[in-house]
């Protein structure tokens, strides 16, 4: 038994921010990150900057820390965040003011958005002549990023990557959310984290950068990392230098690994290495038999969690080739919504289906509908293999009808009752080893043999059950039709009187229509 407790708690002291920089390629993320870690006062000092890891820790001159992760453009975060990992703290988007939103722009907010993470939007490239930081502003309202000067809560800062303009005042930015967010971390606990990156090295053997995001990781401790384990042998920080410990928010190399673990894999100290080896045969062992299961969701599979209850909404991912189609389906789609499935487009734009959008789609449980568009082979062979659903259309039509008719299956069909007929009660007899049997007078409608049937006294039911028996003269009947007389036994009861009134009805399925 293995209990994974929740990794980020209230308790605690203050830990550093965990940033992830997003944005369309050529805007500038590599630009930015270079240029503050050149602001990184430490770096500097050792003249140079040598960058070790996939992740690194800038300090300013006060000793406030801030950790950037290094992914190349968001794939890597959104794969880490597609295993369930929970990395990043803030998102740091930056937008070039002379070209403005792009598909990865709005890409980058969505996955933000999907995954709860608050956005800072650094306007760069300020320093050339068409930058246009207004029309940033004005475009990215349209995505729900409404500047705190117009009234809105998302930080803005104007910056150049390039000349380094600003760029202090957006670490600023990004320590006073931290503050707001209340960032704790108890860094006397035994080390969790999560492994960023992993590599197999010729000489040091399996080796992985790990973010310490509870506790404080030494030398020597015991630890088991996804279904791996070991010992920390040595740690180096992000810039190669021998550490002895590594507290929360703290990216470090770790060597002493078993076997090489995954990025997004959790890591966490334990006791001793028997415990360890453990649960990491134990976890082997699940994750095998995982792997027989389907990983991703395919359609049917999504709707069968949210009739579970699992999940409330059918999330989808939109691709499509124009604008125009872009809106009609997702206008078309989300109208779809009912009062118990809220059909929800996690992410649409224009443009083929990436492996990003598969990725997005597993780490949400979502569908991904393409149309006009195709997935690109990568995006193709990690759907195969993560096993999530790609729909292609080319009728706005069919891809509406498609996901109707899968919302309508999933709602749960209406019982209706449709009475059959009634009929009056005449006389009763009792018979030896039958019960009473009653004399009746079909009013309307029919009496039909084994319908449902209950009777009614003064206007009160007293009975519901069904019709065991029904005869006209001697012989048993399918059916009695208004006008005629027949003996009726209902089943287990006898409490029949004269004056009674048996009423027959039918309970139908109907579908509801959306
Ligand atoms: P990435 O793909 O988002 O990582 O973008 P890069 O950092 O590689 O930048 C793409 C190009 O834009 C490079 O040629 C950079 O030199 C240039 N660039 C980045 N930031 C700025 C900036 O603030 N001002 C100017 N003028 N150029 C920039």
């Amino acid at each position: 038994q293995e209990e994974e407790e929740e990794l980020r708690g209230e308790v605690g002291e203050p830990r550093p921010p965990v940033v992830v920089v997003m944005g369309h390629v050529d805007h500038g993320k590599t630009t930015l990150l270079d240029t503050i870690r050149k602001t990184n006062v430490a770096a500097r000092e050792k003249g140079g900057i040598t960058q070790h890891i996939g992740a690194s820790v800038v300090q300013l001159p006060d000793g406030r820390k801030i950790t950037f992760l290094d992914t190349p453009g968001h794939e890597a975060f959104t794969s880490l965040r597609a295993r369930g990992a929970q990395v990043g703290d803030i998102a740091v988007l930056v937008v070039a003011a002379d070209d403005g939103v792009m598909p990865q722009t709005v890409e980058a907010i969505n996955h933000a958005k999907a995954f709860n993470i608050p956005i800072i939007v650094a306007v760069n490239k300020i320093d050339k002549p068409g930058a246009d930081p207004q029309k940033v502003r004005r475009e990215l309202s349209e995505y729900g990023l409404i500047p705190e000067e117009w009234g809105g809560d998302t930080i803005f800062v104007d910056v150049s990557a390039k000349t380094g303009q600003n760029v202090d005042q957006l670490l600023e930015y990004i320590l006073l959310l931290a503050e707001i967010m209340e960032l704790k971390a108890d860094p006397h606990v035994p080390a969790r984290g999560t492994i960023l990156e992993s590599k197999l090295d010729k000489q040091r053997g399996p080796v992985a950068t790990v973010l310490v995001q509870e506790g404080t990781l030494r030398v020597g401790d015991v630890f088991v990392a996804g279904t791996t384990y070991g010992k920390v042998r040595a740690m180096l920080d992000d810039k190669g230098r021998k550490v002895q410990e590594a507290g929360p928010s703290t990216p470090v190399e770790v060597l002493g690994f078993e076997e090489l673990p995954m990025a997004g894999d959790t890591f966490k100290v334990v006791k001793d290495e028997k415990k360890a080896r453990q649960l990491a045969e134990l976890r082997k062992a699940r994750k095998e038999q995982m792997e027989k299961v389907s990983k991703g969701l395919t359609l049917e599979e999504v709707f069968k969690k949210i009739q579970a209850g699992e999940l409330t909404e059918l999330r989808l991912i939109l691709k499509t080739d124009t604008i125009g189609s872009l809106e009609a389906l997702k206008k078309a789609l989300t109208e779809l919504s009912t009062q118990e499935v809220a059909v929800r487009i996690i992410h649409g734009a224009v443009g083929g289906i990436t492996e990003n959008d598969v990725m997005l789609a597993k780490a949400s449980g979502a569908i991904v509908i393409g149309f006009n568009t195709r997935p690109d082979p990568k995006a193709r062979e990690v759907a195969e293999r993560e096993k999530v659903d790609i729909k292609l259309y080319s009728i706005i039509y069919e891809a509406v009808e498609d996901v109707k008719k899968a919302l309508r299956g999933l709602l749960k069909p209406i019982e209706k009752e449709v009475v059959l007929g009634s009929a009056e009660v005449r006389a009763t007899f009792k018979i030896k080893g039958v019960g009473t049997v009653a004399g009746c007078y079909v009013l309307e409608g029919k009496l039909v043999r084994n319908a449902r049937a209950r009777l009614v006294r003064d206007g009160v039911v007293i009975y519901d059950g069904k019709i065991e028996s029904l005869k006209r003269y001697k012989e048993d009947v399918q059916e009695v039709a208004r006008g005629f007389e027949c003996g009726v036994k209902l089943k287990d009861f006898n409490d029949v009187k004269v004056g009674d009134i048996i009423e027959c009805y039918e309970v139908r399925l109907e579908e509801r229509q959306l």
